[in-house]
C-alpha cells in the first residue's frame, strides 16, 4: 500500500512510453525536447523502481546496511536528477523561439548549479545523516534535511517562472497551459503526503508533470507535419546533421509538385490535401529505405543512405516512375507536375542548411531550364558560391564597395546629337575587373538590394547634371524595378534627392526593367501619374521581351519605348524580326510615342533602323556604356565636332 503511488507512476510512464516511442526515428534525430522527454520518462521510471527497490531491502532480512544507504542515497539523486530534466525540458519549451542564446545557457547554469549543490548534500549525509541514517536495529530514520528534495524541485520551479515571464513573448503559447496544470499538482501532492506521510508520493508527483507536458506537446508527435504525418522540416535538417556528423554517405531528393494550386482549383481542397497525404504515403513506402520528409507546402524529401551508384539510379527510377505515373487514389488521377533535384553527399559538405540551399538553388535553375530533373553537381555548387558572394558584395551599395555608374550616350537620328544616355550600375572586382549588372542584378532583386542601387544610381546621375553644366540639354534615364514605385515614401524621397540637387526634373527619366506581370496596376498608375505630373518621365525598356503589352502602353503614362535588341540582331531569313520592328514603329508613333532601338553594333543595322523610322538608337556602333570621366571626353569631342 506505501507503494501504490510508484505502482502506479511506473503504469503512467509505460502508457506514455508506448504512445512517445515512434519506430521511424531514431532517439539522435528527434528534436532536443523529444530527447529530453525520452529522459524524463525514463527517469521517471527509475525513480519509482529505485523507490520500490529501497522499500524491499528495508523488509528483506540479512541486507548489510550499505546497500541500504547506497540504494536510498540513489533514490534522492535520481529525484532531483529527474525534476531537473523537467525543468530543462520547460526551458527548452519556454526558450525554443527566442533567438538569445544566453537565456539558455543561464537555465543550464542554474540548473547545474542545484544539482551540484544537492550531490554534495547526498554525499555529506553518508557522514552526517542529515538527509537519512539507519539505526542500530536497522531501521530508516529521516534526518533534519529529509525533506530538502522538496526545497530543491521548488527552487527550479521558480527558475522555470522566471525564465517565463522574462520571455512570455517568445515563450511557447501552450506553456501557459503547462504551467497552469503544474503548479497546482505541488500542493495538492504535498498536502496528500501531510495526510498520508506512510505513502511515498515523490514518484507520483513527477509522473504527473510527465503527463501534462505529455498531453500538452508530445502527444502531437512533434516535428511531424500535420497534413500528411511525414517527418517536418526540422527533423530533415537534424536527420542530415547526424549523417554528416557521423559520415553515413547518402543521398536526398528534393521534390516539388509545382502548380499545385491548379489542382487544388479544380478538385477542390479537400480532394488536393487527400492526394497530397496518398503521394506522401506512397513516397515513403516506394523508397523505404531512406526517410521522407514534408518540408512545406508541397515540397517533399527523401533521405537514402548511398550504398552504390547503381542503388542511387534505382533509387531515381523508383522515384521519377512513381511521380510520372500521378496521384491515383478512389476514382481520381492527378497528374501534378513537377521538379526534383538531386543531392550525393561527397563527404566535404559543412551543414544540411547548406545542402538545403544548393538544392533549392538547383531546383529554381532546373525550372527555369524546363528540366524536371537536375543533379547538384560541381558546377551548381560553384554558382551557388559565387551567388553568396555577390549577395556579400550586395551588403553595401557605394562607391566605397566598389559600385560605379557608367552612362551610354544614345543618338537622336533627327538631330544627329546625343541628346540622352542611359544610366548603368558597374560593380568592380578588388582586382579592377567589372561585374555585369546581368550577373548581379537578379540577385539584388531577390534580396531587395535593388532598392539600394536605384537610389545609388539616382544620387551619381543628380550629382553628375548638378557638377557639369554642359550636360544641361542632356536627358539620363535610371533603371527602376516596377514594384519600388509602390514603396512608402518613394515620391517625396525621389523629387527630393533631384530637387536638392538642383537638377532640373526633366532630365530624369525612369526606364521600367519589370519582366513580370503587373501587380497593383492601380496603385503604379496613380503613382506614375503623379510622378509625371511633377515632371519625371517614364521609358518602357526591353519591349517584346517578358510581358510588356499594348494594354499596359495605353494605360500607363510612358514617353517612349525601347525595342529590344533581341529584334535587331537575330534577324530570320525572311527579315521577319525587321518587319516586326517596322510594324512596330508604325503603331508606337501613331500613339505619339518615340522609339528607341537597343542594340545595334554595325552601321548596315543603323541605316535599316534610320529607313524603318525609330527615332534614337543606342548601341556599341555610337558607344558603348563609359565611366564619367570618359564620358565628359566624349561630349567633349561631340561639341568640338
Ligand atoms: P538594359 O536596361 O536593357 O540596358 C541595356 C543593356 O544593353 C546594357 O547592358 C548595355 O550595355 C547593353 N547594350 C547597349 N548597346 C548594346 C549593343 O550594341 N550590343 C550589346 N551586346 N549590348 C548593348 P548592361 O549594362 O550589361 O546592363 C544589363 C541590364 O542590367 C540592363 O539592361 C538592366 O536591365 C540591368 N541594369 C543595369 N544597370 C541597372 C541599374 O542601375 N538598375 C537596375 N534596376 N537594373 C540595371
Ligand atoms: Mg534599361
Ligand atoms: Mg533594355
Amino acid at each position: 500500500m506505501i507503494y501504490i503511488a510508484d505502482y502506479f507512476a511506473i503504469g503512467l510512464v509505460i502508457i506514455m512510453f508506448i504512445f512517445f516511442w515512434d519506430t521511424k526515428t531514431k532517439y539522435q534525430n528527434m528534436p532536443v525536447s523529444g530527447k529530453v522527454f525520452g529522459i524524463i520518462l525514463m527517469m521517471t521510471a527509475l525513480n519509482a523502481l529505485v523507490d520500490l527497490l529501497s522499500g524491499w531491502l528495508l523488509t528483506a532480512s540479512g541486507v548489510p546496511e550499505w546497500l541500504n544507504i547506497t540504494v536510498n542515497s540513489l533514490y534522492f539523486v535520481t529525484n532531483v536528477v529527474t525534476t531537473s530534466a523537467i525543468a530543462r525540458y520547460l526551458f527548452v519549451r519556454i526558450l525554443e523561439h527566442t533567438h538569445h542564446r544566453h537565456c539558455m545557457r543561464n537555465a543550464n547554469i542554474a540548473l547545474a548549479s542545484i544539482l551540484g549543490v544537492y550531490m554534495l548534500i547526498v554525499i555529506v549525509n553518508l557522514w552526517t545523516g542529515i538527509l537519512f541514517y539507519f539505526d542500530d536495529q536497522g531501521n530508516y530514520i529521516r534526518g533534519p534535511l529529509n525533506a530538502i528534495g522538496y526545497f530543491f524541485t521548488l527552487l527550479q520551479m521558480v527558475f522555470v517562472l522566471i525564465c517565463y515571464f522574462r520571455n512570455k513573448k517568445t515563450a511557447n503559447r501552450l506553456m501557459r497551459r503547462v504551467l497552469i496544470n503544474i503548479f497546482p499538482v505541488v500542493p495538492v501532492c504535498i498536502l496528500i503526503q501531510r495526510m498520508f506521510p506512510e505513502i511515498m508520493m515523490n514518484s507520483i508527483l513527477i509522473a504527473f508533470a510527465d503527463v501534462v507536458i505529455f498531453m500538452t506537446f508530445m502527444s502531437q508527435r512533434p516535428g511531424v507535419h500535420s497534413l500528411t504525418e511525414l517527418n517536418d522540416r526540422y527533423r530533415f535538417f537534424e536527420h542530415v546533421d547526424h549523417m554528416i556528423s557521423k559520415q553515413e554517405p547518402f543521398h536526398i531528393f528534393l521534390i516539388n509538385l509545382k502548380n499545385f494550386g491548379s489542382v487544388n482549383k479544380k478538385y477542390g481542397h479537400v480532394i488536393g490535401d487527400e492526394s497530397l497525404y496518398q503521394f506522401a504515403f506512397s513516397l515513403e513506402r516506394k523508397l523505404w529505405e531512406g526517410l521522407s520528409f514534408h518540408m512545406n507546402g508541397t515540397t517533399f524529401a527523401v533521405v537514402l543512405p548511398y550504398v552504390s551508384q547503381n542503388e542511387e539510379e534505382r533509387h531515381c527510377g523508383v522515384l521519377l516512375d512513381y511521380i510520372e505515373q500521378g496521384i491515383c487514389f478512389g476514382e481520381y488521377h492527378i497528374d501534378v507536375d513537377y521538379l526534383v533535384s538531386h543531392y550525393i553527399s561527397d563527404g566535404s559538405e559543412m551543414t544540411a542548411t547548406d545542402i538545403y540551399e544548393i538544392m533549392e538553388h538547383s531546383m529554381a535553375k532546373c525550372s527555369s531550364m524546363n528540366l524536371r530533373y537536375i543533379r547538384c553537381d560541381r558546377e551548381i555548387r560553384v554558382e551557388l558560391e559565387r551567388k553568396r558572394y555577390l549577395r556579400d558584395r550586395l551588403s553595401t551599395i557605394d562607391s566605397a564597395h566598389g559600385f560605379e555608374v557608367w552612362y551610354q550616350p544614345i543618338k537622336c537620328l533627327g538631330t544627329g546629337r546625343f541628346c540622352s544616355m542611359e544610366a548603368l550600375i558597374r560593380l568592380r572586382e578588388p582586382n579592377g575587373t567589372l561585374i555585369s549588372p546581368a550577373e548581379f542584378i537578379p540577385i539584388a532583386e531577390q534580396t531587395g538590394q535593388i532598392r539600394s542601387i536605384s537610389w545609388f544610381v539616382l544620387d551619381e546621375v543628380c550629382q553628375l547634371l548638378k557638377r557639369e553644366p554642359e550636360m544641361a540639354q542632356v536627358s539620363v534615364s535610371i533603371n527602376l524595378p516596377m514594384t519600388q514605385l509602390l514603396d512608402k515614401g518613394f515620391i517625396p524621397r525621389f523629387l527630393g534627392v533631384v530637387d536638392h540637387a538642383g537638377v532640373d526634373r526633366r532630365q530624369i527619366c525612369i526606364e521600367f526593367t519589370e519582366r513580370t506581370i503587373l501587380e497593383n496596376f492601380s496603385q503604379t498608375q496613380s503613382i506614375m501619374n503623379e510622378l509625371n505630373d511633377a515632371g519625371i518621365r517614364f521609358y518602357l525598356d526591353d519591349f517584346g521581351v517578358g510581358y510588356s503589352n499594348f494594354n499596359c502602353l495605353l494605360q500607363l503614362p510612358f514617353q517612349m519605348i525601347k525595342i529590344d535588341a533581341s529584334f535587331i540582331r537575330n534577324q530570320d531569313e525572311n527579315g521577319r524580326n525587321l518587319s516586326t520592328v517596322r510594324v512596330l514603329t508604325k503603331i508606337f508613333h501613331d500613339m505619339n510615342l518615340t522609339v528607341v532601338a537597343e542594340g545595334a553594333e554595325t552601321q548596315d543595322e543603323v541605316d535599316t533602323l534610320s529607313d524603318i523610322g525609330v527615332d534614337r538608337i543606342q548601341g556599341y556602333v555610337f558607344a558603348r556604356p563609359m565611366p564619367r570621366k570618359e564620358l565628359l571626353s566624349f561630349y567633349g569631342d561631340q561639341k568640338q565636332t
